[in-house]
């Protein structure tokens, strides 16, 4: 079974049941719609929805498409990472609201009959007998239940109950970053990308959402009461002081109600099971949002977790070892993403974050998106993952029935 039906959930429980292990997937929502979460689908994603054959109906749903991110600076200085070089048929970025992408794969997996999702289904804690987790207890609208199973998967988010309940060893860093998600009225005739201004204590990321633009307002760690209480019209002027072009829409910006706190949380587990369980997503590793990769990362934790898991679940015998080997197939990509994205909060961020001077973009930085040998590694490693997994797993039951 698996707890939490985000992306990592939904797409192991996709590739399961696929194979046709029983899965029974308890999600607490009764629905996915959840604003400002991951919702960009890189082309690592994209790649793995061509293998599985669904990425032509996918890319027909509602979305926009970012093929570069610039950043500029308000001391004139810009650098731009182009998606266009990138040894992939999706070079580009498709923004699509999380909930799409969820009721997509849910919708899919629901044709194979081994595939059960419960929503309102509110996992409360396991249920360990003689030192293995051999299930979870969960509470819906009818009262608590238990429900057990070979193996629970804690895909449950940055907040997971199944990983504090397994009590695995945690690592957590400490982002000097926090995060203000809004909505401002995008003009049709605007450049589609990814735009980041970077001034004196402020930057602000704007990402193309056709109709809109989602737009981050990035500044020092712990000091968003501060920004709320020195009032809207502060706030407004300070986006301004790095996106004057937004004047004629910032007035959209009427309460606090509209501005979705997102306080960056880092962290990563150092063993990710223990007998009867495993945490994958981000209730394995909560990513930092630098680079938009924590729905990808978390897919790419499915695909790994089905392609070790198929078989030993089939033959319903799951090792730790097997456990084990997830893990260790996953965990040198998140590391290596997290210590990129820590390079780039701490050394860079941090820096023009705290300083009342004009910032500017650090010599190395620049240096690399320049130089041809190098400029496709960092979008490279962004856009396609380390270490991504291909689907190993085999598809077993199909129902075309919707
Ligand atoms: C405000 C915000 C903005 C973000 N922006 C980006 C971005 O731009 N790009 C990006 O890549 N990532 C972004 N992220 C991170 C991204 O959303 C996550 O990395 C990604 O969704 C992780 O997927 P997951 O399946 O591991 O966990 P989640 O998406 O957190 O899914 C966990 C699921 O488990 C369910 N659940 C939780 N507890 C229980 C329980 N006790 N019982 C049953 N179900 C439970 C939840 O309802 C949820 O559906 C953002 C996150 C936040 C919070």
């Amino acid at each position: 079974m698996i707890a939490g039906c985000g992306p990592a959930g939904a797409v192991l429980g996709f590739l399961l049941a696929r194979a046709g292990i029983e899965v029974v997937v308890l999600e607490k929502h009764g629905d996915f719609l959840r604003d400002f979460r991951g919702d960009t689908i890189h082309p690592s994603t994209l790649e793995l929805l061509d293998e599985l054959g669904l990425s032509e109906e996918f890319l027909k749903l509602p979305h926009s498409r970012v093929t570069a991110v610039q950043l500029q600076t308000t001391a004139g200085q810009t650098v731009r990472v182009s998606l266009e070089r990138l040894p992939s048929k999706f070079k580009f970025i498709a923004f699509m609201p999380q909930w799409d992408f969820l009721e997509f794969m849910t919708q899919h997996a629901s044709r194979f009959p081994s595939f059960t999702l419960c929503r309102n289904a509110d996992v409360i804690g396991l249920i360990e007998e003689d030192g293995e987790v051999r299930g979870v207890r969960y509470r819906d609208g009818e009262g608590e239940h238990e429900l057990r199973a070979l193996l629970t998967v804690g895909a449950d988010g940055r907040t997971a109950v199944t990983r504090a309940a397994a009590r695995l060893p945690r690592i957590e860093t400490s982002p000097p970053i926090d995060v203000f998600w809004f909505r401002l009225q995008r003009h049709a005739e605007e450049v589609a990308a990814v735009f980041g201004r970077l001034g004196p204590g402020l930057l602000l990321v704007m990402l193309d959402r056709n109709e809109y633009w989602q737009v981050a307002f990035v500044f020092p760690k712990g000091t968003g009461d501060d920004i709320r209480a020195r009032g809207l019209d502060v706030f407004r002027q300070d986006i301004l002081r790095v996106a004057p072009e937004l004047a004629d829409r910032v007035g959209g910006i009427r309460s606090w109600d509209q501005v979705k706190l997102l306080t960056v949380r880092v962290d990563r587990l150092t063993r990710w099971h223990r007998p009867g369980y495993l945490a994958i997503g981000d209730a394995a590793h909560a990513m930092s949002p630098v680079g938009g990769l924590g729905i990808n990362v978390a897919i790419q934790d499915a695909v790994a977790a089905a392609n070790v898991l198929w078989r030993p679940l089939s033959e319903g015998r799951v090792s730790d070892h097997d456990l084990a080997q997830v893990q260790r197939r996953r965990e040198r990509a998140v590391r290596v993403l997290q210590a990129l994205q820590g390079f780039v909060q701490n050394r860079f961020l941090k820096p023009a974050l705290m300083s009342a001077a004009p910032p500017s973009i650090p010599w190395v930085v620049q240096l690399v998106l320049r130089l041809p040998i190098l400029r496709d590694i960092p979008p490279r490693m962004i856009a396609l993952g380390i270490d991504r997994p291909h689907v190993e797993s085999p598809a077993r039951h199909y129902n075309s029935a919707p």
